[in-house]
Formats: structure tokens, sequence, C-alpha cells
């Protein structure tokens, strides 16, 4: 893929927390922000709505692409069986992302990056019953308003982030580099340097239990200003309260200061708001407090 996004993977130094992270000097150019468009304003709008667990509801991943590609002469009753299997363990994948911190769940997919790949098939298939795809609205919001900013796209998937916006410096990073754009790591320790982008990323990708050490490490990255962007699933808030939680916790350590979003028309066009919970937030310490981890409800898939 040409443009400008980076790959990062055993080109830069990773140190953490110190101040002292290096970009080796084959990395590629960093652009400058910019925060011009990064104007300060009020906390993001909740709406009232109950929430909807769509992805408890909606169809298991149970379509051939987790499998058919490397079967693809079964008969209709043999392609069931793998169907069905391929959904269950797309289902028992999901739940151990969920349910066990960052850095296991990169042992355990570095171990066997197969894992990334079932996950993947079964997401695409879920991401399909969705009313919208939170990334749609990412992208866009990241288009209009922020078309400068170097961005690290955190738990990026497949990296369709980084390769729509082919002309931006986009970090992509996973438990597995699915191509060439992704770097492997943990998000909770990715190799780039402390204040080094504009725009941290976090579409549907704060699955580990350590979301502390998720966001500690978005802090570490952006520059001051800089902004973090994070779309989950509603229901992962216990009721409307773990939103306040969430947002609560976010102040308290400190480092964030919570902003409205600057186009309330792309979010009510592009993100289902009884589906999907967005906020953004402005780096505006050079420390934070990052001293108590905050749970969201993992995103479970029923069997159909
Ligand atoms: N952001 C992408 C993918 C969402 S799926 C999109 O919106 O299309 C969530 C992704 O987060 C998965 O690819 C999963 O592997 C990744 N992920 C979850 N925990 C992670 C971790 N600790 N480190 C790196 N990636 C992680």
């Amino acid at each position: 893929m040409k443009g400008k996004n980076q790959k990062n993977q055993a080109q830069i130094t990773a140190k953490h927390g110190t101040g002292q992270g290096k970009m080796k000097q084959n990395q590629g150019k960093v652009h400058k922000g910019n925060h011009q468009s990064m104007k300060p304003t009020k906390v993001n709008k909740i709406p009232q709505q109950t929430p909807v667990s769509r992805s408890n509801q909606s169809r298991p991943a149970s379509s051939s692409s987790a499998t058919s590609s490397s079967t693809p002469q079964l008969s209709a009753l043999q392609q069931k069986f793998m169907d069905k299997l391929g959904g269950a363990r797309f289902r028992t994948i999901n739940e151990e992302l969920y349910t066990t911190s960052g850095s296991s769940a990169f042992q355990a997919f570095s171990q066997d990056p197969s894992k990334f790949h079932i996950y993947h098939s079964g997401y695409r298939i879920q991401a399909q019953s969705w009313p919208c795809n939170p990334l749609d609205y990412v992208i866009q919001w990241i288009q209009k308003h922020h078309s400068n900013a170097v961005i690290a796209d955190m738990g990026c998937g497949e990296a369709r982030l980084a390769a729509t916006l082919s002309n931006q410096t986009v970090h992509s990073f996973d438990l597995v580099a699915a191509n060439d754009q992704v770097t492997a790591c943990d998000i909770a320790a990715v190799p780039l340097p402390d204040n080094s982008v504009d725009v941290v990323v976090f579409c549907l990708s704060l699955m580990g239990t350590n979301l502390n050490d998720f966001l500690k490490e978005a802090f570490r990255i952006l520059k001051i200003n800089g902004l973090v962007k994070i779309v989950e699933v509603r229901s992962r808030f216990e009721d409307g309260k773990g939103i306040k939680k969430f947002l609560q916790y976010l102040k308290t350590t400190h480092a964030f200061q919570l902003i409205q979003t600057q186009d309330e028309e792309l979010d009510t066009q592009l993100l289902d708001n009884k589906m999907f919970f967005s906020v953004e937030c402005r780096k505006i310490a050079p420390r934070g407090i990052f001293t108590h981890n905050f749970s969201l409800k993992p995103c479970v898939y029923k069997k159909r």
C-alpha cells in the first residue's frame, strides 16, 4: 500500500511513559496535526435511548467465510457443520478477548495467529447486521476535521482506516499484523514515542480487562491537545449509569478533558446512537493519574 500510512514494526524503538521514546531514522514522516480544528467544548451529549445490544441479538458468525476458502467443495451438510464450528470458535475467541488482559491476548494470538483470522471472519459477519459500521463514522470524522492529523489506530483489525486515509500518517496496531500496514502488539504498549500523535482511535477495541492501561498508553503517545476518540457498543456500559461512571473515570485521570463532538450532524447521520456510544477527550496535561482500572461489560454474541 502506498501513501503515508506507517508500519512501525522493527522500525521504532518502544519506550513507555518515560518521555524518552525515540523513533529510529527510517520511520516515516510525521505530520503536524491541525490543532486549530480541535477546540475544547463540552461533554458529548448522551442520547436518552435505552441501551440496546444488537450484538447480543444479532445472528452469530454462521456464514462460511471462516472456513469456506480452505474447503470449497463441501456438501451442504458439511458446510452447515463447518459454519457452526466457525461461529462457535468466533464466540469463544470473542469471549477470550473480553475476559483477559491485553498482554494475555497478545501472547495467545502470537502463539496462534489463526485466532485473529477466525475472529475477523465472524466479526465481518456480525458487522453486516449492524445498522451502521462505527469505523465509517470515525473515518468521516477524521476526513472532515482532522485531515492533517497523525493518527494511531489502536486495535485496527484489518486496518481499513489506514487503507482509506491513505494520504495521512496512520499508525495501525493490533494483536496480529493482518497486512503490511499493521504492527502486531498489545495496545497497552505500542512502539511509538511519547507525545507523537494527534489523534488516538479506539473503535470497538477496548476489549481487554485492563482498560486503564490502554488509556494510559493513549495518553502517553498523544501530543498535548491531541484527541482520543472512543467508539464502543453502548450495552457494554451498565445501563445509563455506566456511561456516567466512565466519563467520571476519564475525569479522575486529570489527563483528559471531555469534549463535545464537533459535528453532531455526522454523529446523527453515521452513528446509530442506540447501539454505539462515542466520546472524544483532549489531552490537557503532561501527566495523568492512572491508578484505577475501569471495567466494561463484555460484548457477547449469543448462539442462534
Ligand atoms: N477497529 C477495527 C476493529 C474492531 S475489532 C474496526 O472498527 O473495524 C477489535 C479489534 O481490537 C480486534 O482486531 C482485536 O484483535 C483488537 N484488540 C483487542 N484487544 C487488543 C489489544 N490488547 N491489543 C491490540 N489489539 C487488540
